[in-house]
């Protein structure tokens, strides 16, 4: 029986705290340590391309975190050609003993790695400290302890029946070739899941990570190594990224992709992936986290301060930028000028945006210049289009990517900041009369191409349960009285439909099943 389960304990980081001098300590030396040199890892050696790139740190992007060696062809190729050598021997290993190397990960992600992990995270992705532990402590130690926890329940399904002299059962088989993981910049534990989920049941993968979580992603590879992954079971492939991810889906031997991303490259990658069909061996299992356009609606019965507050957290934490961050905030009259409105802009007026190093930041910056370019032009696309800017709208790139907590007041529950993904700290507002609120729920429905996340707020229960069945399909995961983002592993397996990807439910067994080719064996004795 595998060791008991249970949440990684979130710290606090109040000042004073031996945690927080332990993130304050491990910050401090990373920025005297910093630039640091990343090669690629095949075969569990270091590749120097000479192909260098580097992750600029975005509250300073004079300055960079690392330079990283990009991948080539043939480094891409010798990574596929060892993964499938070390396949054999890593499917053939005892269950316990695959499972005891990665509950050693999950421990030293939360022990002895935990400081140096938030300190790339911190610095490289721009989350504060908060954020960070949410993410690169906790989420990560959860995806990998409870990863062991799921696999043991699902290798433990078994055929219930058996004719008299004979025995049945199933085989939970890696699939036959390797997974590539290509992961994204916005949640270091993401970084991390998406290798390590194929991984745990006996898989290889090639492992693309974010150009803007290198550092982060690389440490989690040292981790992986330090725990006990064999050479070439996860090889480390940086960018860049079209070229790496296109030769690897070329090859014959693709056998998966488990990617977290945008909807955009998510459709190109599906598409090609289609036209490579012939070339394969099998038919590739394709699992997608992507895009959202995520909504709370505020009932005329809701208790205003906890939906006021729920907002602005799941609309600016981390700047927005996580795929289930709040954008599209439908409120109702009576509530919005009831005293919804003027606590939302108080709120918001009291958040501090900065560096992430100054722990009395709320926000820090966004991810980029091309992300910045994005945000702020969609607040621009907003006023022209009628929107009233609340609050926010500003923005400042002098020295990191700043931008504002923005909220925009439309009239048009259609405009363009209601439908398009911002990935951002922007959200916009729109009033309903009460009366309308069943008119108001079929309008979220029909609003985007997404179906992400959702929270509804109703102190009736009736506003709720009507709210669950008209959007039965616009979100995957739906919170009640609560803020639409931080699923828990473990508790509220996450992912969303339509466009917002595949819905396989990373945190949950359900995403196990899609990286296991399943045998049955009858015996007869
Ligand atoms: N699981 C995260 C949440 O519930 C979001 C993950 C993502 O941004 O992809 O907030």
């Amino acid at each position: 029986k595998i060791p008991n389960i249970e949440n990684e304990l979130m710290k606090s980081y109040a000042p004073g705290s031996p945690e927080r001098k332990g993130l304050e300590a491990a910050i401090k030396q990373m920025e005297q340590e910093l630039p640091f040199e990343v090669p690629c890892i095949v075969n569990g050696k270091a590749v120097k391309t000479g192909k260098i790139a580097k992750q600029p740190m975005p509250h300073d992007h004079a300055r960079h975190l690392c330079a990283y060696h990009e991948a080539d062809e043939a480094t891409v190729a010798a990574a596929i050609e060892g993964a499938l050598q070390a396949k054999a021997e890593w499917e053939a290993m005892p269950w316990s003993d695959r499972a005891a190397i990665f509950l050693k990960a999950a421990d030293l992600v939360a022990g002895k790695y935990r400081y140096r992990l938030m300190a790339a995270t911190v610095l490289g992705q721009g989350k504060n400290a908060w954020q960070a532990e949410i993410d690169a402590a906790a989420e990560l130690a959860d995806f990998l302890r409870f990863g062991v926890k799921f696999v043991d329940e699902l290798y433990a399904q078994q055929p219930s029946k058996n004719a008299a002299g004979s025995w049945n059962r199933v085989e939970y088989r890696a699939l036959e070739g390797f997974v590539l993981a290509v992961s994204p910049f916005n949640f270091t534990a993401i970084g991390g899941n998406l290798p390590g989920t194929p991984a745990l049941v006996g898989n290889v993968v090639v492992w693309k990570p974010s150009p803007a979580a290198t550092y982060s992603n690389y440490l989690i590879h040292q981790i992986f190594t330090e725990a006990g992954v064999p050479p070439g079971v996860i090889q480390f492939v940086p960018g860049p990224p079209a070229e790496v991810v296109a030769q690897a889906i070329s090859s014959p031997h693709f056998a998966a992709l488990h990617f977290t991303g945008s909807t955009f490259v998510f459709k190109k990658l599906w598409k090609d992936i289609s036209a490579n069909l012939d070339v394969y061996r099998g038919y590739p299992r394709i699992v997608g986290e992507t895009g959202g356009k995520n909504f709370h609606v505020v009932h005329r019965s809701a208790e205003v301060r906890n939906a006021v507050l729920q907002s602005v957290r799941a609309a600016f934490e981390y700047q927005g930028q996580k795929c289930s961050a709040l954008s599209r905030l439908y409120v109702s009259r009576s509530v919005w000028e009831g005293g919804f409105k003027d606590q939302l802009l108080e709120e918001i007026a009291k958040i501090k945006v900065g560096p992430p190093t100054d722990f009395t930041n709320f926000m820090g910056p966004v991810i980029g210049r091309p992300a910045y370019d994005k945000i702020t032009g969609y607040i621009q696309k907003a006023k022209d289009a009628g929107g009233e800017v609340l609050i926010g709208g500003g923005a400042d790139d002098s020295k990191g990517f700043f931008i504002q907590p923005t909220v925009i007041l439309t009239k048009d529950p259609k405009s363009v900041t209601m439908v398009e993904e911002i990935f951002g700290p922007v959200i916009t507002a729109y009033v309903f009369e009460d009366e309308d609120y069943e008119k108001t729920l079929d309008l979220i429905d029909s609003t985007t191409a997404y179906a992400l996340t959702g929270a509804i707020f109703a102190a009736e229960r009736r506003a709720l349960l009507t709210a669950t069945n008209k959007l039965r399909n616009a979100a995957g995961n739906v919170y009640y009285n609560e803020k639409c983002t931080g699923a828990v592993v473990g508790q509220q397996p996450f992912g969303g439909g339509r466009a917002s990807g595949t819905n396989d439910k990373a945190g949950s067994i359900s995403i196990f099943y899609r990286f296991v080719s399943a045998r049955s064996i009858k015996e007869n004795f």
